[in-house]
């Protein structure tokens, strides 16, 4: 999954968890311009809120981030990961760089710093 779009329907989530609560534990909501507003609670949006946290939540682990910095296991090198062609090595041309985190995991012999 996307992972712009994964932060956005979290942001979604929270806001409607948040607006629910708020509406549930004072019966006002805030409307940008028009300030507090008296409101019925809705359970709907709350609910709606709720299962989309669920959401989030299952797809995170399918979500990646997007790589920074990636490190090509055969010449060592380290790139920029937008230098990199579609995540191979510039300078290997048929190998797969790695992301930097993951690259140490694997090989932690290798940091120095
Ligand atoms: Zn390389």
């Amino acid at each position: 999954m996307n992972y712009t779009l994964w932060i956005l329907l979290r942001i979604i989530s929270i806001v409607m968890l948040t607006q629910g609560l708020l509406i549930f534990l004072t019966g006002y909501n805030f409307v940008k311009g028009q300030g507090f507003i008296k409101t019925k609670f809705d359970l709907s949006i709350f609910l709606s809120g709720i299962v989309l946290f669920i959401l989030t939540s299952l797809l995170k682990s399918k979500t990646k981030r997007p790589i920074e910095f990636a490190k090509c296991p055969k010449c060592k090198e380290t790139f920029n990961y937008n230098d990199t062609l579609d995540g191979k090595c510039p300078n290997c041309k048929d190998v797969d760089t790695m992301d930097i985190k993951e690259y140490y995991e694997k090989f932690p012999e290798e940091k120095i710093e």
